[in-house]
């Protein structure tokens, strides 16, 4: 008897290994789809936070991705909220930029994504829009950012500015619900 328990057991930790990949496979898939590139890269950040890229990622880029996720969740246990506070809850692909400066000439590496509701706001660049970041999964939790060369502050703002949607869909589903979309107005910072 023993034995056939111990069997269920196994069963029981492999199904759930396999949804946990297969909700991984299918992050994947859409920040492949999202941003064109193929991420082939696939390294953790000194805190645990996973990182998928289309090249490896300099030290520096993952300190700066830790950064950020530590501010997001220092702001989030501020306001009580204790869901998804670890490193290892986020997954964090780093697409190619479409491009490396706006529209004042700054740095400002970007991705190109389709307009949807920012079709015709001040945003739309005609049919696409450029995103500093993109929430693309809510199970695991994930976001695309883009390639940075230097200005990492700017990397860990934009992750803790991604997280920000991400904690609150899990933390307070109305006010994610009131703040998703920025076609309407608002933006970043939204927890303080
Ligand atoms: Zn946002």
């Amino acid at each position: 008897m023993k034995l056939k328990f111990l069997s269920i057991a196994i069963f029981s930790v492999s199904l759930f290994a396999l949804t946990t990949s297969a909700q991984s496979r299918a992050l994947l898939n859409r920040a492949q789809n999202v941003t064109g590139d193929t991420f082939s890269v696939s390294v953790n950040t000194p805190k645990g936070a996973n990182v998928y890229a289309v090249s490896k990622p300099s030290a520096a880029m993952l300190k700066a991705i830790d950064k950020g996720l530590s501010d997001l969740f220092a702001v989030a246990r501020k306001n009580n909220y204790r869901s998804r506070l670890n490193y290892s809850d986020y997954s964090i692909f780093i697409a190619k930029s479409d491009r490396t400066k706006d529209s004042q000439g700054n740095y400002s590496p970007d991705i190109a994504v389709g307009a949807a509701q920012y079709a015709g706001s001040v945003y739309d660049q005609g049919g696409f829009i450029y995103a500093a970041g993109m929430v693309i999964g809510y199970t695991p939790c994930g976001f695309v950012i883009a390639e940075h060369t230097k200005d990492l502050n700017r990397v860990s703002d934009v992750v803790r500015y991604e997280g920000e949607h991400l904690v609150l869909y899990h933390n307070d589903r109305q006010r994610y619900l009131d703040t998703a979309d920025h076609s309407k107005g608002g933006g970043h910072p939204i927890l303080q």
